[in-house]
């Protein structure tokens, strides 16, 4: 709800605000934040309840942070209730109290000392755990982070190898901050032109091509701002917080390091969230959600790969943590650090308008070249297999020399339709209207839009002939494939069907990492942050489906993905090639990412945008609305359009009429959506502020079932 309920205060206690109470609501009693006082009210006096039981007696969250929250909501037109909650851990929600006796610790025993690696030689996750405790005693939280199971620490502790241990034993165990090598010319130039920056507020973007080394320009950075007692709030994408970060950081700084990442507990993510409240905690490092974490003595927000889109929260509060950064170290101005080798376009446009500090690292800072990018015209060669001729040779000539080559497709499954030989008919998902893909693994047709699965059928629906053929390939095939087609050479897929089972992918990784595999098959989860440093051959098998996307945000991804894939390979400082398939090789994009790379192509990108008046040049909003029933859809939408149409804000303001979505039918719900732009983001906020009410009370809003998504990622 879009508003907020008035109580009388407790007879007794003193109500802060900022602090939790318990208060009847309806017919329960319900936790609720108080976000102000006033001594009056819309409601008559005798109706209000009073407040049962207060449960804090100081602010949960800086006023600073709570002025965030409140901004948020009011930003991305979200209830504030639910804003307040979703900056909650679970516990906290349902009125508990903050405990870091909570945290579990476990250190190793001297039975546990006395074990080698053959002692536990059936149970190599038993021996991981091990290891991980021969430096010291570490959280649960931080060993889950590693990929240790529940289930291996208690068998471990069962054994009597591993014992748990008080909180003051962290301490003992954190190591001196290791010896690191000196930091590059670029590094160092970096690393003092941010330290001269950590009074007050800035924004800095550090970009550095893959394997530049900004990790280590974060590290020196934090090493600073430990060292007079304040603390940091790093950022990372979801699929970004991996054991080698966590050990890194650990290493590094030897200070003990929170996390907030989802395989926690609800009692792990209190006791993080409490001791960075605190300020016990030097180091916090999470995923997105992690921003709204209150931090008694805040020295510096990073954010890695900040053009990363899982820091955008793409249902309910539609927030974008990477801007919410921008906003906190704002009100509690400090340096924030965006890091990335392929910076978004927001951050670019900033940099160009002088509100961003622009930093470049443009070498490996271990040495060798990023390789080089050429594609491969499709439209002239014979195809033997799902890869051309020229790209089987080099894959090779790779392979010979005992080398890893990756090959990358962003689609999963075996194939993308199933299609009736004899009379054109395809297996399609009736809820959206688009074909299956056929996953030949698990035996299912699943739909990619929804979820939905149907066993594979023998016969067509249509005529009943038996040929179904698979048209189109995934990654299923393309691993099946390439395993016939290079017999001795052994291949991985990593996709999100190869790694569904928990750890599957940390130890797919380790495994690729000790050179089990030559052949790498995957999608974008290869994409991102893992060091495959034997990978010398990068081969893109498919970009074409980019070059056709609606979204005005497609090229900007394309490039992204591509770059980022591409710096996979020669980490080591080997000779490294990227091969890009396609049958468009004279693509304005494909051209320039060959012969200049992402900055060039960037700004070849944001001068269209500029040109169109697109973000990150305008603002944009979207109210998208759903339902079995299309034409309540669209006289909802219609509505609102007209509502938005009479409101005074509306100068400035472009309002789209609405239409279908790109993608009109999803589970058998029909999608429309009406769009927003202005050239500035105020004038669109004070525009939803002004109608949401009126828009909200309709009939039809409680039919459809609709939402507000501002700065949206996808149109
Ligand atoms: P990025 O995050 O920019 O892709 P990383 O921080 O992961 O780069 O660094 C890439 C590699 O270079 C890592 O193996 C790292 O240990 C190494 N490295 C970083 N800085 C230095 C340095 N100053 N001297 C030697 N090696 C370095
Ligand atoms: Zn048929
Ligand atoms: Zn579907």
């Amino acid at each position: 709800m879009r508003r907020i309920f008035d109580y009388l205060p407790h007879p007794q206690r003193q109500v802060v605000v900022g602090g939790r109470v318990r208060v009847p609501f309806g017919r329960r009693m319900m936790v609720g934040v108080v976000v102000g006082e006033s001594d009056h009210s819309d409601w008559p006096v005798e109706q209000l309840k009073a407040v049962d039981e207060v449960l804090d007696q100081q602010p949960i969250w800086p006023q600073s942070l709570l002025d965030l929250l409140k901004w948020a909501g009011r930003y991305y037109q979200h209830p504030i209730g639910e804003v307040l909650t979703h900056a909650l851990p679970k516990k906290m929600r349902q009125g508990e109290q903050p405990n870091s006796a909570d945290i579990e610790v476990w250190q190793l025993t001297d039975a546990g000392v006395a074990q080698d690696a053959q002692s536990t030689k059936r149970a190599p996750k038993q021996w991981q755990l091990l290891e991980l405790l021969k430096a010291g005693a570490q959280e649960r939280a931080t060993l889950s982070a590693q990929g240790v199971t529940g289930a291996t620490i208690q068998a471990v502790a069962k054994k009597q190898w591993i014992e748990s241990a008080p909180l003051s034993a962290l301490n003992e165990s954190l190591s001196q901050p290791s010896n690191q090598p000196p930091a590059t010319r670029e590094q160092s130039i970096a690393i003092t032109a941010l330290c001269s920056r950590l009074q007050g507020f800035s924004v800095s973007l550090l970009e550095g091509i893959t394997g530049s080394g900004k990790t280590r320009v974060y590290l020196d950075v934090m090493s600073q701002v430990i060292e007079q007692g304040k603390q940091v709030l790093v950022l990372v994408p979801e699929i970004g917080l991996t054991p080698q970060t966590l050990s890194r950081f650990r290493h590094h700084l030897g200070v003990r390091i929170g996390l907030v990442h989802s395989g926690l507990n609800d009692s792990e993510r209190l006791a993080a969230w409490q001791a960075a409240r605190t300020g016990e905690l030097p180091v916090l490092l999470g995923t997105r959600s992690a921003i709204f974490t209150p931090m008694a003595n805040l020295g510096l927000i990073v954010v890695d790969e900040e053009h990363d889109g899982s820091y955008k929260q793409q249902d309910g509060f539609r927030y974008q943590a990477r801007d919410l950064a921008v906003m906190r170290a704002r009100n509690e101005q400090v340096l924030l650090l965006l890091g990335s080798a392929t910076p978004s376009f927001e951050s670019l446009a900033n940099v160009e308008a002088g509100r961003y500090q622009h930093l470049t690292l443009s070498e490996r800072a271990a040495g060798g070249q990023l390789p080089k990018i050429a594609a491969i015209d499709m439209r002239q060669q014979v195809m033997t297999g799902p890869l051309s001729a020229p790209i089987v040779k080099a894959m090779e000539q790779h392979l010979q020399a005992n080398n890893q080559v990756l090959v990358f497709l962003n689609r999963r499954g075996f194939a993308p339709v199933l299609l009736c030989h004899e009379c054109g008919w395809f297996a399609e998902c009736h809820r959206c209207n688009r074909p299956f893909t056929w996953h030949k693994g698990f035996r299912r047709l699943v739909c990619h839009h929804c979820q939905v699965e149907r066993p594979v059928p023998h016969q067509c629906d249509s005529c009943g002939s038996t040929q179904l053929v698979p048209v189109g390939q995934g990654t299923e095939q393309l691993e099946e494939a390439l395993q016939e087609q290079f017999p001795d050479y052994p291949v991985v897929r990593i996709d999100r069907d190869s790694t569904r089972r928990k750890d599957a992918f940390e130890n797919l990784v380790a495994d690729i990492q000790r050179g089990h595999y030559r052949i790498l098959v995957g999608t974008q989860m290869l994409a991102k942050g893992h060091d495959f440093v034997d990978v010398t051959l990068v081969v893109i098998a498919d970009v074409d489906g980019a070059l056709f996307s609606s979204d005005f945000r497609a090229g900007e991804r394309m490039c992204q993905l591509l770059t980022q894939v591409s710096g996979r390979a020669g980490r080591a400082g080997q000779q490294a090639q990227v091969l890009l398939q396609t049958h468009y090789p004279d693509h304005p994009w494909v051209q320039q990412l060959q012969t200049e790379g992402y900055q060039q192509v960037a700004s070849a990108l944001l001068a269209e945008r500029k040109q169109a008046q697109l973000p990150p040049y305008a603002a944009i909003a979207i109210i998208r609305a759903e339902a079995n029933d299309e034409t309540k859809v669209a006289e909802f939408l219609a509505a609102a359009e007209l509502v938005l149409n009479t409101a005074a804000q509306r100068h400035e303001v472009i309002v789209m009429p609405p239409g279908p979505c790109a993608m009109v039918r999803k589970a058998g719900r029909y999608r429309w959506q009406l769009v927003l732009i202005a050239p500035q983001k105020a004038p669109i906020q004070k525009l939803l502020t002004e109608s949401l009410g009126e828009i909200e009370s309709s009939k039809l809003a409680q039919v459809v079932r609709w939402h507000v998504d501002v700065d949206p990622h996808d149109t």
